[in-house]
């Protein structure tokens, strides 16, 4: 993650340890994405056996790993951090 944002020089890093919360965040994602997972394949593979849950969730889990990272840190900035996007700023920086 890098220190400051390259367009308006945001410091990323709010306060020491401020992305420990992010874990939580992260975890709270994990448990939407095994319990949509589940259910989906209750519903449409008709109940498989356990191995096949557990292979799937993991393979998904890993699979949104990076994205989770991710989004848990833009939650945590958005929730706790008094950041919220300005559109009228990226408008002036060319920002899609
Ligand atoms: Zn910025």
């Amino acid at each position: 993650m890098p220190e400051k944002c390259p367009e308006c020089g945001f410091r990323y890093e709010i306060e020491l340890g401020f992305y420990w919360g992010a874990m939580y965040m992260s975890y709270g994602l994990s448990v939407v994405i095994v319990l949509l997972v589940g259910v989906s394949l209750y519903f449409l593979a008709g109940d498989p056996a356990t191995w096949v849950y557990l292979t799937v969730v993991a393979i998904t889990i890993i699979g949104f790993t990076p994205v989770l990272f991710r989004y848990a840190r833009v939650m945590m900035l958005y929730f706790f951090g008094s950041v919220s996007f300005d559109p009228s700023f990226a408008s002036q920086k060319n920002i899609p």
